[in-house]
């Protein structure tokens, strides 16, 4: 399961200069697989992937921390609609999300998603959106 994980880096009950992740894995004892991460003086944004049986052990730690926790099941979404089957989002998807079916219609595990939103910019019908 994947999480997208928000926390200050200021406030007196953020998460500070603590080493979030780190922190975690210590006091879970779950091993966490780090997708993206975004981290600067003032905030984070990390998107994490951990085992779907320790999903609620590790949101509990997160939460405790004041980490703000998104849960990001249908992470990239398909408007059947537009999609024309170009592939396009085949080749530049660095996690190979989408593939054709055996009639070449476009089918994708959004589970593999990392967010990256580079098939967004390339789908020429505009058929792909992150989830916001
Ligand atoms: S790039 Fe867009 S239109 Fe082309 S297959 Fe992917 S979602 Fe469909
Ligand atoms: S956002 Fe990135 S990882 Fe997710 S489906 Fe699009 S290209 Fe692939």
């Amino acid at each position: 399961m994947k999480f997208l994980l928000t926390f200050s880096r200021r406030g007196q009950n953020d998460p500070g200069r603590e080493p979030v992740i780190a922190r975690v894995v210590k006091e879970t004892g779950v091993l966490v697989n780090v997708e993206k991460a975004n981290i600067d003086s003032m905030a984070g944004e990390v998107l994490i992937d951990i085992p779907d049986s320790d999903a609620d052990l590790v949101q509990r730690c997160l939460e405790g921390m004041g980490v703000a926790v998104r849960v990001m099941e249908n992470a990239i979404a398909l408007d059947e609609e537009e999609c024309v089957d170009c592939g396009s989002c085949i080749s530049i998807c660095p996690q190979e999300v989408f593939s054709f079916d055996e009639e070449w219609r476009l089918r994708m595990d959004a589970a593999r998603c990392v967010l990256c939103g580079k098939c967004v910019s390339a789908c020429p019908h505009s058929a792909l959106s992150l989830q916001g």
